[in-house]
């Protein structure tokens, strides 16, 4: 079954909602109106369905192999990464500098999803080199960057990022890789464990960027430097040069994305491992989030990706597969319940990811200070919330396309198993869901006095004040106030804890907060959709002067941006109305602080 995806529902949110063609009136982004951002777009889902969608399945069923001292990735991955990256599909976003395309980043962000989406495997060779590439952009010096980005985007060689060790996954301040000063460079040692792209064959060369301390350097996050670290050293004239003492000692066998090779690397065996240091000593962590913060964004992309493959997927199936006689199983009330969920949050966690995309965007062009500081303020708000809520509900919306499968489902013939275990990782990988929780609660409410998380509330309630009286939305309207005020109680309810030293509380609920915030933010974001929907829909009602609800609903069937549009309108009334409400009830039990998790024991 081909990889699909709802192509209009991607447009709808970059072209009528967001408006990026807007963009292309500034200097920075000039000449990317509506026509040139819509022919990309186009250009990448193509390559998606033709060049990726065939390696899904194979990708599974050979993954990586470890033979002797090489790592190779299934057949096909070659080929296909190399004309990815001469379509400039690994640096969209990035500036033109070092071979980048400059492009949008919610444009980047909308094609990504297609590349994720046809197989989340393969694009993590692309997305991790872009962000290794990209660091190295940003914090390296015109020569460090000269030597490595150019052929790191131009898909000649990989990248990686390497924190993990196997006495420091969550708290990394624990790693013990040790960076010794050698002239100009450091001599590196030390063993990093799931390094993803860690070893494979798509490239002459690899390029680790890897977290160690100088040797003297306090403990913890704060001692912590970010190296450069090829595979093989790379001469002053830019060519390869010999092995760098980087061995692969082992590849992980794993649940899903078995065509991404998942390494344990051992760096200076033979004391000849040589890196250089990225930015200034010590700076590693901060540093390092730049590209952590861009890889949790697409961890969310991988949820939204995966679920709406898995949803476009099921609901082919239902289509087809009838039982009691000759009923399709989509004519079963309960079935429609679990298409319609999936596509609600389908649709919903794009929103998320296409509206946070545009902040970065938006602080790009921006020129006047404050507001960019807004902007980017807001992202780094809403980043955990992308991330876990995102990887969440992602893979929930993977269980159900099982779930509508039946037994096929459970079958590996069928594509949604593997969509189920594929996507299962991005809630694990790149700080697990419970840390982007601590984050939201213990760091990113409170930036900048709360500044950035009031902004976000006031966005919200004044959509809430606007709408309030919405001839088609205000029942909505009405329950998202009730659930935005009760975000409100509880982040005071946080904050009251805090304050008089009772700190498990808040880490007790932490999750259960973000999935708060996550629900009535995408039901703020799909009902102003909905609204402009449905203006939309009102118009080719009247230009088909349809003045009756039959005439209407014959539209609807047979007109396909009318039924998208209609199905817009349900989606965000489907998510209010049933999703929404968890939100109330979670309210209800972190003000009642149940201490048991605390108390039980185990
Ligand atoms: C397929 C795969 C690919 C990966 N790719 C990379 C990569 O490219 N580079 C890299 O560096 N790493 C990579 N990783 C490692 C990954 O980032 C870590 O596994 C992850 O950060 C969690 O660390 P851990 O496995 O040690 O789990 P632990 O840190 O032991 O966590 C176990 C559990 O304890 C919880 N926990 C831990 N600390 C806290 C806390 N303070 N408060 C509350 N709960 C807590 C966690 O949420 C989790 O539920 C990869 C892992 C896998 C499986």
């Amino acid at each position: 079954m081909a990889y699909k995806v709802n192509y209009r529902d991607v447009e709808f949110n970059l072209f009528d909602y967001l408006k990026i063609q807007d963009l292309g009136q500034s200097e920075k982004y000039a000449g990317f109106g509506k026509e040139e951002c819509s022919a990309i777009l186009g250009e990448a889902l193509k390559f998606a369905q033709k060049e990726i969608d065939p390696l899904f399945k194979k990708s599974d069923q050979v993954g990586c192999k470890h033979e002797g001292d090489k790592v190779t990735a299934p057949p096909g991955f070659k080929e296909a990464y190399h004309n990815f990256a001469a379509n400039g599909f690994i640096g969209m976003d990035v500036p033109t500098t070092y071979g980048g395309m400059g492009l949008p980043v919610g444009l980047t962000m909308a094609a990504t999803e297609f590349f994720v989406g046809s197989c989340i495997a393969f694009s993590m060779y692309s997305g991790l080199t872009r962000g290794s590439a990209h660091l190295i952009e940003a914090f390296g010096s015109e020569e460090l960057a000269q030597r490595f980005v150019p052929n790191m985007y131009g898909g000649k060689w990989g990248g990686t990022m390497c924190l993990t060790e196997p006495q420091a996954g969550s708290a990394v301040g624990d790693l013990s890789t040790v960076a010794v000063k050698d002239g100009d460079q450091y001599k590196i040692k030390g063993t990093k464990i799931f390094i993803s792209s860690g070893d494979h064959d798509l490239t002459e060369n690899i390029i680790h960027l890897v977290l160690a301390r100088v040797e003297g350097d306090p403990a913890g996050t704060k001692g912590i430097s970010l190296f450069v670290v090829p595979k093989f050293r790379v001469n002053p004239d830019g060519s390869t040069g010999e092995w760098n003492d980087v061995k692969t000692v082992n590849i992980e066998h794993k649940m899903g994305i078995k065509g991404s090779s998942t390494c344990t690397l051992s760096f200076g065996d033979s004391g000849n491992c040589i890196g250089y240091m990225l930015g200034e000593q010590r700076r590693g962590m901060p540093m390092m989030f730049q590209m952590m913060n861009e890889a949790r964004i697409a961890c969310g992309l991988q949820g939204a990706a995966a679920s709406s493959a898995a949803y476009e997927s099921a609901l082919d199936y239902a289509k087809v597969r009838t039982q009691g006689g000759k009923t399709l199983i989509l004519d079963y009330p309960d079935v429609r319940r679990m298409l319609i969920t999936m596509k609600a949050y389908t649709e919903g966690m794009r929103a998320l990811l296409l509206y946070s995309a545009n902040l970065d965007d938006k602080e790009v062009v921006e020129k006047d200070e404050a507001t960019k500081e807004k902007y980017a303020g807001r992202l780094s708000l809403l980043t955990p919330v992308c991330k876990a809520y995102c990887t969440d509900m992602g893979f929930k919306v993977t269980e159900l396309a099982m779930q509508v499968y039946g037994g096929y489902g459970y079958i590996a013939e069928y594509p949604v198993e593997q969509y189920m275990r594929d996507v299962k990782i991005s809630s694990i990988y790149e700080g697990t869901n419970g840390i982007q929780a601590l984050d939201l609660i213990g760091r990113k409410i409170g930036q900048k006095n709360g500044e950035y998380f009031r902004e976000l509330y006031e966005e919200m309630n004044g959509f809430c004040t606007k709408q309030a009286a919405h001839p088609a939305f205000a029942s909505e309207v009405g329950s998202i106030k009730k659930a935005l005020d009760q975000v409100g109680q509880v982040t005071m309810k946080l904050a009251e804890w805090g304050m008089s030293g009772n700190v498990l509380s808040p880490q007790l609920h932490a999750m259960s907060y973000l999935y708060n915030l996550g629900d009535v933010f995408v039901s703020y974001l799909l009902t102003d959709q909905a609204v402009l929907a449905l203006a939309k829909l009102e118009e080719i009602w009247k230009s088909q002067g349809a003045d009756n609800e039959e005439k209407k609903s014959k539209i609807c069937t047979e007109n396909d941006e009318a039924r998208f549009l209609e199905g817009k309108v349900k989606s965000a009334r489907f998510f209010v109305a049933n999703i929404l409400p968890q939100a109330t009830a979670r309210t209800k039990a972190i003000l009642a602080d149940d201490q048991s998790p605390l108390k039980i024991r185990f």
